[in-house]
């Protein structure tokens, strides 16, 4: 069976666009894989400027939307990347087989870097930390939006490389596995939803605060007028009325948008009461965790001490293969 390994940062809150691309679709692999591993990547969190006080609330919030957001502990591990050091230990490996210029092509890197004045070098290793998160667990499927698309590409070049290098069939190829909403636009319609880029509706935000987002929305630019015809297939808000509402309402909102027999904000109204019945559970379980902090603090737990037992086998094996492997009189013999 398939072994799932995906992980987020806690660098901002759980968003709809990393709910629909990615954590959705976790929460319904646990039930199909069981054992599945989903990791809070808090190293992946420092790579910028933070305020660790910022950080250490993130990281419990990020843990507790995760669960409330349907991640089971009894089905899946969910555990906390700083709590298993073997992470950065794999890291330490794949970088002594990455090439320099493989990282500087990733497309992320150039973005990021872009944007400030000295470049951590944390910044240009981040996929191999990702690469070293993924292969820890010898996962071969990794549930993900599709920006990740290039990192995955180049596990699966670390993973070929390493096993060619030492002559072995030891690390799977991981592959990505996408939903239909792979790709989700923040509100402005320009640029991906993401944590860093604050366009995003958080998936805890009450019913109210979510209008107040969508109300200004973009939509089809070229639809000036209440009588213009709307065009669905560029508009960002339809795009969530097909992650949000079901197929009789989608083709609906369609026919209405391009006969202009709505507006934008009756449509975006209808999207608010798709949204509101999905976000409602996960809204009162995360009030409930609240209630309860001690339950995400044993789902980490007991995550990160099954976590750790894998990884800690799969070091040990790794070290073997590497000539790394512990020194006893007999070995060397
Ligand atoms: P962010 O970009 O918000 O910081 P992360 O890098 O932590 O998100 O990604 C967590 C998961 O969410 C990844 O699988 C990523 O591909 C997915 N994801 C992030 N943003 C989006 C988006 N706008 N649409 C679809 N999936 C996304």
């Amino acid at each position: 069976m398939a072994r799932i390994f995906s992980g987020i940062q806690p660098s901002g809150e759980l968003h709809i666009g990393n709910y629909l691309g990615a954590v959705k679709n976790w929460v319904q692999l646990q039930a199909t894989h069981p054992g599945a591993i989903y990791c809070v990547v808090d190293y992946h969190a420092i790579t910028g400027s933070y305020d660790p006080a910022v950080l250490r609330a993130r990281r419990w919030g990020m843990a507790k939307s995760l669960l409330a957001a349907g991640i089971d502990p009894a089905k899946a591990v969910l555990f906390m990347q700083s709590d298993v050091p073997e992470h950065t230990e794999l890291s330490w490996i794949f970088t002594t087989i990455t090439p320099l210029g493989d990282l500087e092509r990733q497309t992320q890197f150039k973005d990021k870097s872009a944007k400030v004045e000295s470049i951590p070098a944390g910044l240009l290793m981040y996929p191999v930390l990702q690469s070293a998160d993924i292969l820890l667990y010898r996962a071969d499927s990794v549930p993900v939006g599709e920006d990740q698309i290039q990192h995955l590409e180049l596990a699966r070049d670390t993973s070929r490389k390493f096993n060619l290098k030492f002559g072995v069939e030891y690390f799977p190829e991981p592959k990505p596995l996408l939903t239909p909403t792979r790709r989700i636009m923040g509100l402005d319609g320009n640029a991906k939803m993401s944590k860093s880029l604050g366009n995003t509706i958080g998936l805890l935000e009450t019913d109210d605060e979510i209008w107040q987002k969508l109300r200004p929305a973009m939509t089809d630019p070229q639809r000036v007028r209440k009588s213009d015809p709307g065009r669905p297939e560029v508009c960002n808000i339809f795009q969530l009325h097909k992650a949000f509402n079901d197929e009789t309402t989608v083709t609906n909102v369609a026919a209405q948008c391009r006969t202009a027999g709505w507006g934008c904000m009756d449509c975006k109204k209808v999207l608010l009461e798709g949204m509101v019945q999905e976000l409602t559970p996960i809204r009162r379980r995360s009030e409930d965790l609240d209630a309860e902090p001690q339950q995400v603090l044993d789902a980490l737990a007991d995550g990160g001490r099954t976590a750790r037992g894998i990884a800690q086998q799969t070091i040990s094996e790794v070290r073997e293969i590497m000539g790394l492997g512990a020194m006893t009189a007999a070995a060397l013999g």
